[in-house]
């Protein structure tokens, strides 16, 4: 029954719908991020301008149009909506669709679908507060688990595997850094996301997550230095901050978490034989 949608004449058909389920989890997404770090329920109430208190419609809901449309603006107090909304929305979609190209409609895309929304939620809600909420990444790993036992794609060994050596190859690195320096280089949140990775990954290609997400990190580093400047950058860290150990000045130092997600979400999207042949990165 689900070969149907997978078969040539049908792939059109399920690749927009793929996308257009994308976009309307992508709006959910946006709901977590934005509420996740205000201890608020996801499920309830329904959206409102995060200004006015305005409900929003649901005609006012439908992704990316609706901003479109809206021209950006709230209809109740015509106070800018960001178009970080839009732009989740779509970047959802558009993984949503690539993983429906790499994996098939079949049950293993869900949990596909679930990991990917997880680590959107994960890296963006990181990198605007520095923090990482266990209860978004600690089920990924629980469910990347699960999936194995039924996934074609990878073995629970390999994920149980997966989660451990992630997770322990970071707490290693902390603890390593710690001995040397006295300091935290890292949060414990980088050590749930990439054993959560692992999980789905599985554990041969733990060292491609760290290398993509390191490089990705790296670069984005000498980007944010060019484009800022070093003053700007610094801007919110005083002296005394340098001085102490304090965490500001710490996440400044190491800017982790999100290159990870998105090297995860990159990871599980590549082909297999790609790995295999041009990284030699799956040591499994
Ligand atoms: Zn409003």
């Amino acid at each position: 029954m689900l070969q149907i949608l997978n078969s040539a004449p049908f792939v059109p058909f399920t690749a927009v719908s793929v996308f257009i389920f994308g976009m309307l989890t992508g709006s959910f997404v946006n709901v977590c991020i934005y509420r996740i770090p205000l201890e608020k329920s996801i499920i309830f109430p329904p959206s409102s301008c995060t200004e006015c208190d305005h409900r929003i419609k649901w005609y006012e809901n439908i992704p990316v149009l609706s901003w479109l449309f809206l021209k950006g603006k709230c209809s109740g107090c015509k106070k800018k909506i960001s178009m970080i909304y839009p732009f989740i929305e779509m970047t959802n979609g558009f993984l949503y669709l690539v993983a429906f190209f790499r994996f098939g409609i079949s049950s293993d895309l869900f949990f596909v679908f679930y990991f990917i929304s997880a680590m959107v939620v994960t890296a963006v809600i990181d990198f605007k507060t520095q923090y990482v909420y266990s209860k978004v990444v600690l089920p990924v790993a629980f469910l990347g688990v699960l999936r194995a036992f039924i996934s074609p794609s990878i073995t629970a060994l390999s994920s149980i595997a997966g989660m451990v050596a992630g997770a322990g190859l970071l707490l290693l690195a902390i603890a390593i850094f710690y001995a040397v320096t006295r300091k935290i280089g890292m949060g414990l949140g980088d050590v749930y996301i990439l054993g959560a990775i692992g999980a789905f990954t599985g554990i041969g290609v733990i060292p491609f997550v760290l290398f993509a997400a390191s490089f990705g990190g790296i670069v984005f580093f000498i980007i944010a230095k060019l484009v800022f400047k070093k003053r700007r950058l610094a801007k919110n860290i005083t002296q005394e901050d340098i001085n102490s150990d304090n965490e500001k000045d710490l996440d400044n130092a190491i800017y982790f978490g999100p290159f990870l997600a998105a090297a995860g979400v990159l990871t599980l999207l590549t082909p297999t034989y790609l790995l295999d042949t041009v990284f030699y990165f799956r040591l499994f």
